[in-house]
């Protein structure tokens, strides 16, 4: 079998598509466009490039959009008294604090102190709990990328054997939340499962998240199976996921490339949770 590629452009493309024919209208109800802040804290080049692509998706779809470019020696007391006014100004409807912080910052602190109608990463203990436990809630950007990724081939998870390879409070774990929520019976592996092969091999959808290249190789995955790999690790001067791409193509069914897969989605996701906290606010929800 030869997988068909689930393409991040292509799918993220047309969820900006609906946005963009929606913002008109919700414009001329409400006077108002969504409005997302960023906070990046430091000179990390790829923070950088992740915050200048937010910010430049932002503005093509209409958005407003700022960002607030910090100096690595910020404080914790600067930061949260920038984030408590931005808390507080009407015309933003999304926050966003670009990680990794300096490591004289508290992360915790910094993100819980963000309102959570306006946590549009999803990372508050409120956010998280929400989503625990079913109710409205943002969904991480990540997992909720991989998961339109599926809605997109017209997937249909109940009953179906989902694993997920990580655990991180960012990928792995919400990701094996929302899973669950559309009726897949879940396993989750991290660093301590044995024999790993033999449990991604009962999967009919295997979400990899690990950061390791190249780990899942073809012999590890159910012929027909969906494959999701959220990797992306750098090899020499390449891009490359934690799957195998070669071997897992010809044995599943359908298969997100590295790049040009799930990383894609993220941004799009962000600009989707923007808009949804913008709704909310009108009450447009
Ligand atoms: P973390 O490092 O936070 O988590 C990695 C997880 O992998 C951990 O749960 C760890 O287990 C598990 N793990 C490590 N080694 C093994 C192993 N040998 N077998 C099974 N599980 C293992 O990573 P993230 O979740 O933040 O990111 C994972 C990957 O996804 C990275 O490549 C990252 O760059 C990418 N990523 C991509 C994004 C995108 O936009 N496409 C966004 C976010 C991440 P344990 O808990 O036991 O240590």
């Amino acid at each position: 079998m030869t997988a068909k590629l689930i393409k991040g452009p292509e799918v993220a493309a047309a969820i900006r598509k609906q946005i963009a024919e929606e913002l008109p209208v919700l414009k001329e109800k409400t006077g108002e466009v969504p409005g997302l802040s960023v906070i990046l804290i430091g000179e990390d080049p790829a923070s950088k490039a992740y915050v200048g692509n937010k910010e430049k998706t932002s503005k093509e779809l209409g958005f407003f959009s700022e960002v607030h470019r910090l100096p690595v020696e910020t404080t914790q007391e600067e930061l949260l008294a920038l984030i408590d006014r931005l808390n507080r100004d009407e015309k933003i409807h999304g926050i966003l604090v670009q990680l990794p912080l300096p490591g004289h910052i508290d992360e915790k602190a910094v993100l819980d102190a963000i309102a959570v109608e306006k946590d549009v990463d999803g990372f508050h203990p409120i956010n998280v709990g929400n989503l625990m436990v079913g109710d409205d809630c943002f969904i991480p950007c990540t997992p909720h990328g991989c998961m339109k990724m599926l809605e997109y081939i017209g997937f249909d998870l109940k009953g179906k054997n989902a694993v997920v390879v990580g655990r991180s409070n960012i990928v792995g774990k919400p990701v094996s939340l929302l899973l669950l929520q559309q009726h897949a019976t879940v396993t989750i592996c991290h660093s301590r499962t044995t024999d790993l092969g033999a449990v991604t091999r009962e999967a009919d959808v295997l979400v990899v998240a690990v950061g390791k290249p190249n780990m899942i190789t073809g012999d590890m995955i159910k012929p027909g199976a969906v494959v999701i790999d959220v990797g992306i690790n750098r090899v020499g001067d390449k891009l490359v996921g934690d799957v195998e791409f070669e071997s897992a193509s010809q044995v599943a069914s359908y298969i997100t490339p590295v790049p040009g897969g799930v990383g894609p989605m993220t941004i799009t996701m962000l600009m989707l949770n923007t808009l949804e906290s913008f709704k909310r606010k009108h009450g447009l929800k």
